[in-house]
């Protein structure tokens, strides 16, 4: 089942995507994969070789070793760079390791994306405004990370800018709200989506932290590739939020999860998690307005394409 929106047309382009063996890299790649020459350059720390599409060229390797950025960017014209330490939990145990995969990491592939003249997407998140003032969220809310892999977005964002102004990059930034569909790994960003989808299919209480009152912004994988390609097929520079504008609570998401999988599982409380954001929800008019995005999956909708791989 797809419900993308119209997808720009992209074709005839060598296209390295970094963390394609991952959750988002893989269904970039594989969106681009029939009219491009796709390569995805990961080492599997997270991702498998399973996640690369047919067609696309795994260089299996790591983004800070020089020779194996070499065969990844040779003569490339666009790099989507989602390879990246993307747990909070291992930042904050790690942060000099967060720092080195997720800041020096991105600075090497800027430097590639300088030889080569190619446009440059990266893929940053909604950790870059820890605790938010305000709902929803515009891009220049204030930024003040909690964790060591905000900072590393926001550090990477801030190189991402500064080789657009210094050196004449075609690069954009893209803050990701809560990604999920099928295929997501467990995570922090929309692990709790698996979780009940999990205990309502198998009957077991839907267990809510705190009182549930906590919301988000799930954005699904689609709308997420969507804004790829669409920033990828335009010339815009600067920083969007990627997300549906629109968010549900915690206890809300329970009792979607309970009725899309039609269960009888109760909603039962547990210890809220002490230093969780409370309420996340993405401003996204830029995005639509300037690259005219669409948010085109419901939750409900997206939540199906969850219960069916089950
Ligand atoms: P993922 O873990 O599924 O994918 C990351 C990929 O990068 C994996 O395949 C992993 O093997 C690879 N990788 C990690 N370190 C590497 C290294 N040093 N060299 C080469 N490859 C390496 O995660 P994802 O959910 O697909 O996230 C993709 C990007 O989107 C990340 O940059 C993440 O920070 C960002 N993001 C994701 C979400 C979300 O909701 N999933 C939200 C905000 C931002």
């Amino acid at each position: 089942m797809t419900f993308q929106a119209d997808l720009p047309s992209i074709s005839g382009h060598r296209i390295l995507v970094t963390g394609g063996a991952g959750f988002i890299g893989r269904n970039i790649a594989s969106a681009l994969v029939a009219d491009n020459e796709v390569r995805i350059l990961d080492n599997l720390s997270t991702g498998s070789r399973s996640n690369v599409p047919e067609g696309a060229t795994l260089i299996e390797g790591d983004i800070r070793d020089d020779d194996a950025l070499d065969r990844a960017t040779a003569d490339v014209d666009i790099i989507f760079h989602h390879a990246a330490l993307i747990s909070v939990e291992a930042s904050i145990r790690d942060p000099e390791r967060t720092h080195d995969v997720n800041v020096t990491g991105t600075v090497k592939l800027l430097e590639r994306a300088r030889d080569e003249s190619a446009r440059f997407v990266f893929a940053s998140s909604a950790a870059v405004y820890g605790h938010p003032d305000t709902v929803p969220i515009p891009e220049d809310a204030p930024t003040e990370p909690t964790s060591p892999y905000g900072l590393s977005k926001l550090a990477a964002e801030q190189y991402v800018r500064l080789y657009a102004d210094l050196y004449d990059l075609s690069a954009v930034v893209l803050r990701y709200f809560n990604v999920y569909g099928p295929g997501q790994l467990d995570g922090d960003y929309s692990a709790v989506i698996s979780v009940f989808v999990d205990q309502a299919a198998n009957g077991d209480p839907i267990t809510v932290e705190g009182d549930g009152s906590q919301t988000r912004d799930f954005v699904h994988i689609d709308d997420v590739v969507q804004a790829n390609l669409l920033a990828a097929a335009s010339e815009d520079a600067g920083v969007f939020n990627v997300g549906t504008g629109e968010s549900v609570s915690i206890l809300e998401l329970a009792e979607i999860v309970r009725d899309v999988i039609g269960s009888d599982s109760q909603i039962v409380h547990t210890e809220s998690r002490s230093g969780d954001i409370d309420r996340s929800r993405a401003n996204v008019s830029k995005l639509e307005s300037d690259l005219g995005f669409e948010p085109s999956v419901p939750l409900e909708n997206g939540l199906e394409t969850l219960s069916g791989q089950r």
